[in-house]
């Protein structure tokens, strides 16, 4: 059972803090609940999180929601300390051992004594350290400079998460050795409490209303907005990034095997190295500037570009599966290219100090020098040698003359010494140095980019995992292609047609059919759409009319933006937030569905893909036609290039889809434009500069 409603993620303090205004390293939680983060709790120190965990398990267990709580602390220590110390190899029998000694008041605890007394049961060198009171206290050293550990330094998790800190560090800049103590008897009494309905990752199956695990809030990316505290900024990470993942991805998070140890959820059990995990989109991403009638096409587009990042984990595929992927880190040469020096042509390879302005005759050393097969030896001084091409240059060697420029015999090769040092040759990492980053991070893998990578000496690429991308249609009147329409009845233009685009961009196209108008249906499909996919487009029902519901239930959900955008074919625009996926909600008509698609989704899906934002790169042509325009908005006509010009379609009706399939192109006609003559200049935007 991998299906949860509520999270609740925590980030831990071996501190307390007993004032009032929120400190940065006091206790976090941040809750994603039906989708939908709330801010995220500042509890000052445990007491207050010990009562607040509580109330909200049993509110949420009222609700009959299920809940998965995570803590950033381990849940267990390395192999054969549990035994060492409680005589059971359990790690829940050494929890209750905790709750049983350790003593915790905001003012003081007892938490280095009881590590002490471990210890000392240990022999007393170790495996804890790092004393961070004032007074010694026996059998706990300040330093590792007497420290002995009978035991692993690290879990086997931990020597896969990097910057992982050890749990035997109790003080100190980033040490969890004290969250440990201070934490796992909170938890333990919360169990208790709640006898039954909880279950401990991984040390018990998930069968119970309520899962505790284990989280490292590391593995998301973590630059925190300006005036936001880091940790709280992580703990939302989190908990977004868990609630938006499918629950077949999460299942197999959660399916390890670490009985003793415990292991932090989101590091994968099957060796594969550790993906860093994008934080979630903010809830206002959307919101358009408040006053604002008509949003300019340029400055919807910079505020899709602030506010969107890539929200896709890392992956590796294997090179030859790669093209078309977009990379998740710079790829660096492990080897220059070429690996060595070598020969651009057949011919004779020799050394440039015997070059002069005669003919020269230089004998014929024995051997040749072919690719993969190189001369074994030194050229004797003053001879050449037989060479092909992508022959490493043979030693003694740095010029070579080409097989057209000599005449040769079996013993001599003559020909003239005008050549310059160096002719014909490649030299070794003249196209890319070793430790050169030869494809930067959030480039989209091209045919050619395969050749470079393989060349550099990558087999296995980084890429981010596939965009996941739902499309579903609206609207009563809507027929699947091929079916039989009654009158009034249309046929779903715009599913194969955004499917298709998506396709060709790279995505993972998910049909998710057509919806009639009728709210609870769209919620429905939403939701199901929401669960599997990154992103929705929807097209159809995004004005303000009657049966506009996808704007209305965007709406309703407190995270909709309408998008009155300065454009034509299009406006409006139905943007928001459904369950923490962005939607996109496109106009029905097909013309408008396109160049929307086009202007808008597509470099915010980009974007989202970890491609980084894609401008259109188009050209000036002169105009084979005149046009009229309404100042304050921009036009996008559909286009094609004939005799260097551009023409455009006979007809602007939005509905003419056999425009669409006409245009080539679209023409962009600028926000201020007012009247196009024939022959002045239109920027054209050829439909393969939008990857299609
Ligand atoms: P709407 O945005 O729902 O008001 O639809 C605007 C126009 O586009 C109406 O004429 C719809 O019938 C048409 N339309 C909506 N969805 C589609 C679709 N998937 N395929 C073709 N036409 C559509
Ligand atoms: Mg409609």
């Amino acid at each position: 059972m991998t299906r949860f409603d509520t999270f609740v993620m925590v980030d831990w303090s071996g501190g307390n803090d007993r004032g009032k205004a929120p400190k940065k390293d006091a206790i976090w939680a941040a809750v994603v609940r039906g989708g939908v983060a709330e801010d995220p709790v500042y509890l000052r120190n445990r007491q207050v999180a010990e009562d607040w965990l509580h109330r909200f398990f049993a509110v949420e267990l009222s609700a009959g929601r299920r809940v998965m709580a995570g803590f950033d602390f381990p849940f267990g220590y390395p192999r054969g300390f549990a035994r060492a110390v409680t005589g059971q190899d359990d790690p829940l029998v050494l929890w209750d051992w905790f709750a049983e000694r350790i003593e915790d008041a905001p003012k003081a605890n007892n938490r280095f004594d009881v590590a002490a007394e471990i210890n000392r049961l240990l022999g007393g060198k170790g495996p804890f350290w790092m004393n961070g009171l004032q007074r010694d206290i026996d059998g706990l050293p300040r330093t590792k400079a007497d420290y002995a550990n009978p035991f692993a330094e690290r879990r086997e998790v931990e020597t896969r998460a990097k910057g992982a800190f050890t749990c035997w560090q109790l003080a100190g800049a980033g040490a969890v050795g004290s969250q440990v103590f201070m934490g796992l008897p909170v938890l333990a009494r919360l169990r208790r409490a709640f006898a039954g309905q909880v279950a401990v990752w991984p040390f018990e199956p998930l069968e119970t209303p309520i899962a505790l695990v284990e989280i490292w809030p590391s593995l998301t990316v973590t630059d925190a907005p300006t005036g936001v505290i880091k940790d709280a900024h992580q703990v939302a990470s989190v908990a977004g990034w868990l609630a938006g993942m499918a629950p077949d991805r999460l299942a197999g998070l959660l399916d390890v095997s670490a009985p003793e140890e415990g292991w932090i959820l989101g590091v994968p059990p099957d060796g594969r190295a550790v993906p860093l995990q994008p934080p979630p989109l903010r809830n206002d991403c959307f919101a358009l500037p408040a006053g604002v009638d008509w949003t300019p096409v340029d400055a919807a587009l910079a505020m899709l570009r602030d506010r969107l990042n890539p929200v896709v984990a890392q992956d590796s595929v294997p090179l030859m599966q790669a093209a078309g992927r977009v990379l998740a880190q710079d790829l660096t040469a492990r080897r220059p290219n070429p690996p060595e020096a070598n020969t651009a042509v057949d011919g004779y390879a020799f050394h440039s100090s015997l070059l002069g302005p005669d003919t020269l005759r230089l004998p014929l050393a024995v051997g040749r020098s072919a690719a993969g097969k190189p001369n074994a030896g030194r050229v004797p001084e003053g001879h050449c040698l037989r060479v092909l091409t992508g022959a490493a240059l043979p030693e003694g060697t740095d010029t070579v003359v080409l097989d057209e420029d000599v005449r040769a015999d079996a013993s001599e090769v003559a020909f003239r010494g005008t050549l310059k040092p160096g002719a014909n040759t490649r030299k070794a990492g003249e196209d890319v140095a070793a430790g050169e980053v030869a494809l930067g991070q959030g480039r989209v893998l091209t045919p050619a980019d395969l050749a470079l990578a393989a060349a550099v000496g990558h087999g296995q690429v980084p890429v981010y995992e596939r965009l996941r991308v739902a499309v579903l249609s609206t609207g009563d009147e809507l027929r699947e292609a091929g079916e039989t329409a009654a009158p009034g009845q249309i046929f779903d233009a715009n599913r194969p047609m955004l499917l298709s685009m998506l396709d060709r961009w790279g995505h993972a196209a998910q049909d998710m059919g057509r919806v009639p108008d009728d709210r609870a249906a769209l919620r429905a499909r939403l939701d199901a759409a929401a669960e599997g996919a990154d992103v929705i487009l929807t097209s159809g029902g995004a004005s303000a009319g009657d049966e506009d519901h996808v704007s209305a239930l965007l709406r309703d959900a407190g995270a909709m933006q309408e998008w009155r955008i300065a454009l034509k074919p299009g406006r409006p625009l139905a943007l928001g937030l459904w369950r923490g996926k962005p939607v996109f909600g496109l106009p029905g008509n097909p013309v408008a569905a396109l160049v929307c698609t086009l202007i808008f989704a597509r470099p915010a899906m980009a974007l989202l893909s970890g491609a980084g934002w894609s401008a259109p790169q188009g050209f000036d042509l002169p105009a084979a036609f005149e046009k009229r325009k309404k100042p304050g908005r921009r036009e996008y006509l559909r286009a094609r290039v004939r005799d260097g010009r551009a023409e455009v379609f006979r007809s602007e009706g939005s509905g003419r889809i056999s425009g669409l399939s006409w245009a080539e192109g679209l023409v962009e006609l600028g926000d201020e434009e007012r009247h196009v003559r024939p022959g002045n200049p239109v920027r054209y935007l050829p439909f393969a500069s939008f990857g299609l």
